[in-house]
């Protein structure tokens, strides 16, 4: 069998590994990224389709915090558009969302009872500056404390599934908290001009410029380790296995197939029992072409429907996503139960019912492109915010990362895989260089 030498692999091309290898090849590290599919990037990767540049997930990344930090730090082009200001439609009404008192101008469409507004307000002050509510209770329990009206409680479950890609009655009180401080409430997101792909292209262009290299259509078929400690991996590629020799691995392909490529008795018991209680997160997200335009504003969160949490009109923000005249759509969507398999046909319909009644115009001009439905061994998230397990495995020397392996408490999603990624390629490089 050949064989190959390097410092870093990292197995998957995610946005959690494109980071730690960018990171770690600015470091001066010889780094090989593996990746199973023929394009880079994961869920932050584009298909293009009738010239339109789809996105395989992430429709907005956020601005500022770890992931565009890592771009600075490295010298790789951040290029995100940022987005105008979010518009909720609650009872039919759209609601602009003000730059200050937005919670109350919300609470104000979804309620005419004044105490209940005033006592949601108080409790959510209380609970972002002052004293952050238990890990005991989730969200849904902690809001029934204050509020009684359906809307209200749809409001918040809204909050959660369009911006966090949860449930209010999933994530604790604390975690749904610590994520609205983490994330600036998630004000601050953009839309990437050439598509989701060019994020981790510009960071693969910093592990090309430093020598590295990224293969795609190259699968890890096998995590090899000896003595308790990682040596490479058996990589697929053009037909052929070779074998990787490394004095680090990353793995970013999730937390089950992780250990399935290492083997699950070289993990421990507990280890691999704390994995399996990780919650996934499910979203469907419908792809839309229209010739005229179906939303006014760039995007919409909606609240109480079926299914449709949000719609989002990237060619507002970014035209160049799809050919001139033509405008491009994601509506997101939970599913009914993050527990019960889902009836994918049965899905689709309820989003679809949702979009006939929320865009006038859907019926007349849209075309659905194509539906996404993430569960399973493709979730949204391997993990939901708050879940966190750390990037160290109990093996030495083998890292996991991306959005199931998040130690920063309140990070979730790409930021939280991202952040994920760059503190594995922190202690990496504080072994390498100590090794
Ligand atoms: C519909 C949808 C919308 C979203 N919108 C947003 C958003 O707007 N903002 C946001 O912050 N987050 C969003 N997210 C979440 C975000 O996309 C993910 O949290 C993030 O992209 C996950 O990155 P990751 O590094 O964990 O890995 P992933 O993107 O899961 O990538 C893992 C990679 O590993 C590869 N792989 C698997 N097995 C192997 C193997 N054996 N060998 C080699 N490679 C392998 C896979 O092919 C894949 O490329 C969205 C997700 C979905 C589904």
């Amino acid at each position: 069998m050949a064989k190959k030498q390097v410092e870093v692999l990292i197995i998957g091309s995610g946005i959690a590994g494109m980071c730690a290898g960018a990171y770690l090849s600015h470091e001066g590290y010889k780094v090989l990224v593996v990746e199973a599919l023929p394009r880079i990037g994961g869920h932050c990767s584009t298909i293009e389709y009738n010239g339109i540049k789809c996105t395989t997930g992430v429709v907005g990344p956020g601005l500022g915090g770890p992931l565009e930090e890592l771009f600075q730090h490295v010298g790789a082009e951040f290029n995100v558009r940022e987005c105008g200001i979010p518009h909720y439609l609650i009872n039919g009404k759209v609601v602009e969302l003000p730059a200050k008192g937005g919670l109350r101008a919300l609470l104000s469409a979804a309620t005419d009872d004044e105490d209940e507004i005033e006592g949601v307000v108080r409790a959510f002050a209380r609970a972002m500056n002052w004293a952050p509510p238990p890990e005991t209770i989730t969200m849904k329990e902690w809001l029934l404390q204050f509020a009684k009206t359906k809307s209200v409680l749809d409001l918040f479950q809204t909050m959660a599934a369009a911006t966090a890609i949860v449930g209010i009655d999933q994530i604790s009180a604390k975690g749904f908290f610590l994520f609205l401080k983490q994330h600036r409430g998630f004000r601050d997101w953009g839309v990437c001009p050439e598509g989701s792909i060019a994020l981790p292209s510009s960071l693969a262009k910093v592990i090309e410029r430093h020598e590295g290299k990224i293969w795609t259509n190259s699968p890890a078929i096998h995590i090899l380790s000896e003595d308790g400690k990682v040596t490479g991996a058996i990589v697929r590629r053009g037909g052929k296995e070779l074998e990787v020799k490394a004095s680090v691995v990353i793995s970013n392909c999730g937390p089950g197939r992780t250990v399935a490529l290492a083997g699950k008795e070289n993990f421990g018991k507990g280890y691999v029992e704390a994995l399996g209680r990780l919650t996934p997160a499910r979203a469907i997200g419908i792809h839309i072409k229209s010739e005229v335009p179906l939303l006014d504003y760039d995007h919409l969160l909606v609240v109480g429907a079926r299914r449709v949490n949000a719609i989002f009109q990237l060619t507002s923000v970014c035209p160049e996503l799809a050919p001139p005249g033509t405008h491009y759509l994601v509506a997101g969507a939970d599913p009914v139960s993050s527990l019960n398999p889902i009836e994918a046909r049965e899905e689709i319909d309820l989003c679809l019912q949702d979009l006939r009644e929320i865009l006038p115009a859907f019926e007349s001009h849209a075309e659905v492109l194509m539906t996404g439905i993430y569960h399973g061994d493709w979730p949204a998230m391997f993990s939901i915010a708050g879940q966190a397990m750390p990037q160290r495995t109990p093996i030495v020397n083998l890292y996991a990362v991306g959005d199931g392996f998040i130690s920063e408490p309140g990070m979730t999603a790409m930021a939280g895989a991202a952040q994920s990624g760059i503190a594995a390629a922190k202690d990496a490089a504080t072994r390498l260089k100590h090794a």
